[in-house]
């Protein structure tokens, strides 16, 4: 018979952007899929987002500088909201 089986890639929560891996399209288990997306993919509390959607504390536009910076060292959601594209996408 055949039979229907589950495989994973990392998605972006923000912007809906899959991981791209290669000659492989599919994992069998979410730690290889988040692994092998690694470093475009991070995981962020409980999202996991693409490299347009996380950026390191420093890289935030609002950055308040290392001394008054009171939030983690980790990656951050780059936006709250992705932002929009000129051309809308489809
Ligand atoms: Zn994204
Ligand atoms: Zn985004």
């Amino acid at each position: 018979m055949i039979k229907e089986v589950t495989y994973y890639i990392a998605s972006c929560d923000c912007c809906g952007e899959d991981a791209d891996y290669g000659d492989y399209s599919a994992w069998s288990d979410h730690g290889e899929a988040m692994s092998q997306a690694d470093p475009e993919f991070q995981r962020i509390g409980d999202e996991i987002l693409c490299q347009s959607c996380w950026c390191w504390p420093e890289d935030l536009p609002d950055y308040p500088g290392d001394d008054a910076w009171e939030g983690t060292d980790d990656a951050v959601r780059k936006h709250e909201q992705h932002p929009a594209t000129e051309e809308g996408t489809s």
